[in-house]
């Protein structure tokens, strides 16, 4: 099967399914006994976070509730520009809710700064941040990640949700490719 695309790529950045695994476990247990008894409320960011998402409410072992957005940056494929669009907005209602935001990748931080600001607009009690990934040598705008899985260097990766132009969001890993 010389053609599968279930092979990393030559680059820095590899993390493997199970470093991936053990590190959501470890945020579902802090996020559970940082929010218990409170209304959590999760927002995926589509397309990217969505493997995530669906791994990370499973580790979270307490009743919340979660809804779903997706935006869309006009840019180059690999550069956001910041200037960001909201494609679907959210179903529910934030009133009364902490809002836990839950996105891919952080890399400018120009997306998230705009989500903040249309969220907190919503009158949530309160809103917060998880994201699987960040390069903060590349950050624009200072961003407060509440909740981190990796931190990364400036390399553009792909899996595990993240597309290289809307391919291999299906790899279980997360990996690059040599520049
Ligand atoms: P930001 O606005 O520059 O922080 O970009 C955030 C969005 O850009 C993420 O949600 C991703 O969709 C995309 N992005 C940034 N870096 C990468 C990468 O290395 N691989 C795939 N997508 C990326």
């Amino acid at each position: 099967m010389s053609d599968s695309i279930f092979r990393p790529g030559d680059g820095q950045v590899q993390i493997s399914q199970a470093e991936i695994a053990d590190r959501i476990a470890e945020l579902g247990k802090q996020i559970r006994l940082d929010y218990q008894g409170q209304p959590l409320h999760l927002i995926c960011v589509l397309n990217g976070a969505f493997l995530f998402m669906a791994d990370l409410v499973r580790q979270i072992d307490m009743p919340l509730t979660i809804d779903f957005l997706s935006v869309s940056s006009y840019g180059s494929r690999t550069e956001s520009s910041g200037e960001v669009r909201l494609v679907k907005d959210l179903d529910q209602s934030l009133k009364n809710k902490h809002v836990l935001l839950v996105e891919d990748i952080i890399d400018t931080g120009l997306t998230m700064q705009y989500l903040l600001n249309y969220l907190k607009g919503r009158s949530p009690l309160s809103v917060k941040i998880i994201s699987l990934l960040s390069k903060p040598s590349r950050r624009q705008v200072e961003i407060d990640i509440d909740y981190l899985g990796f931190e990364i260097d400036d390399a553009f990766v792909y899996g595990y949700g993240l597309d290289v132009a809307h391919i291999y969001r299906n790899l279980p890993f997360i990996t690059s490719q040599k520049v």
